[in-house]
C-alpha cells in the first residue's frame, strides 16, 4: 500500500466546480487499487515544501477569488514548477488553469500574475464560452481517448507555439473558441477548462494522474494501473459526450453588457 500525498491548493477560494467530487474520485480509485490518499489543503499561509507532495490539485474560481489568491500563488511559482519538473502530477481546472500560465487579465481589466508553469496567457473576452465539450486527447503517441465535460469561462487562453494542448476540440469552445485546442499538458501537469465534474466522467484521466503520483512517490516510472470495471463511469461519459455532440458543436457565445453582468460571474 502506498500513501499518495495530495496538496489541494486554496480549497477555500478555488472550489466552485465539483472539486470535491474530483478529489473523491482520486481517493476511491486509489483505494480500489489498495492505496490511500492523504489530502492536505494548502492556503495562503502554507508553503510548498519540496518533496512533500505527489499530486497537486487546483480548482476553478471566479475572477474575484482568482484575484485574492493570484499574488500568493505566483510567489510559490518556484517550488511548484520544481515539483512538476521532478515528476509530480498536477490537475488545474478553469480558474486554476488560467493562473498556471504567465498572466490572466480578468473581465474588468484586473491584471493577475501567473505561476508561469504552463506556456500560455489568458485574457477575458466579451462573452462567456459556455456549453458541453468533447475532446480527443492523444494520451501517449498513438493512444487516443476522449474527455467529456462542461465549460464556462470568459477567459481566452492562448497557448505558446511550443505548448502541448490537452486535446483537440470535437465539440465546444476550448481554450479560446477559435484555435480548436483545449487545455495544456506539461509533463505530469494538466490544465483544462473542463469541469462539471471532470474525473467522474473521465476516469482514465484520474488513473493517468494517479499513475504519475504513484511513480513520484515510489521513485519509479509511471505504469498503468490495473483496469477497473467502470460501467457507471462509462455511462456517465457517454451521456456527457452525447450532450456535447447533440449541441452540434459550439453553442452561441453569450454576451452580457458589462454593467448588467450577473453578480459573481
Ligand atoms: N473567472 C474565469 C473566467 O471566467 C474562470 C471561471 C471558472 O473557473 N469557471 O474565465
Amino acid at each position: 500500500m502506498t500513501t499518495i500525498r495530495v496538496a489541494h491548493l486554496y480549497p477555500d477560494y478555488l472550489n466552485i466546480y465539483a472539486d470535491r467530487g474530483n478529489m473523491a474520485v482520486l481517493r476511491r480509485r486509489a483505494e480500489w487499487r489498495g492505496h490511500e490518499l492523504e489530502i492536505t489543503g494548502l492556503g495562503m499561509a502554507d508553503s510548498i515544501v519540496a518533496g512533500a507532495h505527489d499530486l497537486f490539485y487546483i480548482g476553478g474560481g471566479q475572477d474575484r477569488e482568482q484575484l485574492l489568491v493570484a499574488a500568493d500563488l505566483s510567489s510559490k511559482a518556484e517550488p511548484l514548477i520544481a515539483a512538476v519538473e521532478e515528476g509530480c502530477a498536477l490537475l488545474a481546472v478553469c480558474g486554476g488553469y488560467q493562473l498556471l500560465g504567465r498572466r490572466y487579465r480578468g473581465f474588468h481589466g484586473e491584471e493577475m500574475p501567473g505561476v508561469g508553469l504552463l506556456p500560455l496567457e489568458t485574457v477575458a473576452g466579451e462573452g462567456r464560452l459556455i456549453g458541453n465539450v468533447l475532446l480527443e486527447c492523444e494520451v501517449e503517441p498513438g493512444l487516443r481517448r476522449t474527455l467529456a465535460g462542461f465549460e464556462n469561462h470568459a477567459g481566452r487562453t492562448l497557448l505558446d507555439p511550443r505548448a502541448r494542448p490537452l486535446g483537440r476540440v470535437v465539440c465546444g469552445y476550448g481554450n479560446d473558441g477559435e484555435s480548436g485546442w483545449e487545455g495544456c499538458r506539461l509533463k505530469g501537469a494538466v490544465g483544462t477548462y473542463l469541469h462539471g465534474p471532470l474525473l467522474p466522467r473521465n476516469p482514465w484521466l484520474a488513473d493517468w494522474l494517479l499513475a504519475r503520483a504513484l511513480a513520484h512517490r515510489s521513485g519509479g516510472e509511471p505504469t498503468a494501473l490495473e483496469p477497473l470495471l467502470d460501467e457507471l463511469e462509462a455511462g456517465a461519459h457517454a451521456v456527457s459526450a452525447g450532450r456535447a455532440q447533440a449541441g452540434g458543436g459550439a453553442a452561441a457565445v453569450r454576451r452580457w453588457p458589462r454593467r448588467a453582468r450577473p453578480a459573481g460571474s
